[in-house]
């Protein structure tokens, strides 16, 4: 049985081939539009639609085994690192997108000073944003 077949059954999913795909593109590391898991989805498997891939990524990200992150004004992407509430660094000028450990591991890392009354606070989305080392380099060109 593969790692992808013994995750799958781990959550009580079915073991499918465009499923087993998927989670083998997502290993390889990143965080890949689904365009791009599409694309390499289709190198493993003879035919498979876009729908089909969303479908996927859904019942996969459900179940805790991909995460979704959408950046402001960048489109949905999946990565395979889940439950270490890592977080993630934009560069503003290419988007490329890094991960940086959270120091606290699991959500909610920051605690609000107040919590509206009532609340229970499970989560911060925490993203930063800056220039990667590429866009860096670039901006001392142009100036
Ligand atoms: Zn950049
Ligand atoms: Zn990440
Ligand atoms: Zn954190």
């Amino acid at each position: 049985m593969s790692g992808g077949e013994e995750l799958l059954r781990s959550k009580g999913l079915r073991v499918t081939r465009p499923r087993l795909a998927v989670l083998d593109v997502l290993a390889g590391g990143g965080h890949l539009e689904v365009d791009e898991i599409t694309r390499r989805v289709r190198d493993r498997l003879d035919s498979v639609s876009t729908q089909a891939v969303y479908d996927v990524l859904g019942a996969l990200t459900r179940a805790g085994l991909s995460r979704r992150i959408e950046p402001a004004g960048s489109p949905a992407r999946y990565e395979a690192r889940v439950g270490d509430n890592h977080h993630h660094v934009v560069c503003r000028g290419c988007g490329e997108i890094a991960d940086i450990d959270c120091a606290v591991g699991e959500a909610p890392c920051l605690d609000p000073n107040t919590t509206p009354h009532g609340y229970e606070v499970d989560e911060a989305e925490v993203t930063f944003w800056g220039l990667c080392p590429t866009c860096q380099a670039r901006r001392g060109v142009d100036e």
